[in-house]
């Protein structure tokens, strides 16, 4: 399923974002960006330990990474080029903020592939995992956020593919890529 903005597409697939033949895959991080398990695990196993190497000299230099916030690496073994790793939010209840910190995640990820100059930026479905963020919620955020990207930053990517990972998760997004 794809939806045009501004001359640039959404596209939403089900799929692993590990083997994306993409610009930059984007990884659910988190602020330690030394790894972790869902998405950020399966990135790390697969892309091989230069892209670890490359958070802890980050780390070493900047600190943590904020959330609503990203930093990139070398794609190491994976078929992308470049990992952005995005920090999301952590679901309290809703009012802590998260909706601001996933939008700005998902906004800080597209100002890095900008730089990067990467047509194709595929991004899994930040915070809906580990972190807790109800999907529908969160689907509606991502979607709105990197379609206003899209449409209003004339060096967008191209296409962003939001990689989901199951069935329910690709239901939501396409329901909400719809109404939106
Ligand atoms: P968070 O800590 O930000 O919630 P998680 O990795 O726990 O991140 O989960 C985020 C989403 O990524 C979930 O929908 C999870 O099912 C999904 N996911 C896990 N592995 C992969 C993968 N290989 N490719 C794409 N999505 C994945």
């Amino acid at each position: 399923m794809e939806k045009t903005f501004g001359g640039k597409t959404i596209e939403l697939v089900l799929g692993d974002i590990t083997r994306q033949e993409v610009g930059a895959v984007v990884n659910a991080a988190n602020p330690t960006l030394l790894g972790g398990g869902g998405v950020d695990g399966a990135i790390h196993r697969a892309g091989g330990p230069t892209i670890l190497e490359e958070c802890q000299r980050i780390r070493n230099v900047r600190g943590e990474c904020p959330r609503g916030q990203a930093v990139f690496t070398l794609g190491g073994n994976l078929p992308a080029r470049y990992v952005i790793h995005a920090v999301g939010p952590v679901w309290q209840g809703g009012e802590a903020d998260e909706a601001k910190l996933l939008a700005s995640c998902y906004r800080s990820a597209l100002r890095i592939a900008v730089k990067l100059g990467v047509r194709t930026v595929a991004f899994p479905s930040i915070s809906t995992g580990a972190y807790g963020y109800p999907v529908g919620e969160a689907a509606s955020i991502a979607l709105l956020a990197v379609s206003s990207f899209l449409a209003s930053e004339p060096n967008a990517p191209d296409r962003v593919r939001f990689v989901l990972y199951d069935s329910l998760t690709f239901m939501t997004y396409a329901g909400a890529l719809d109404s939106l």
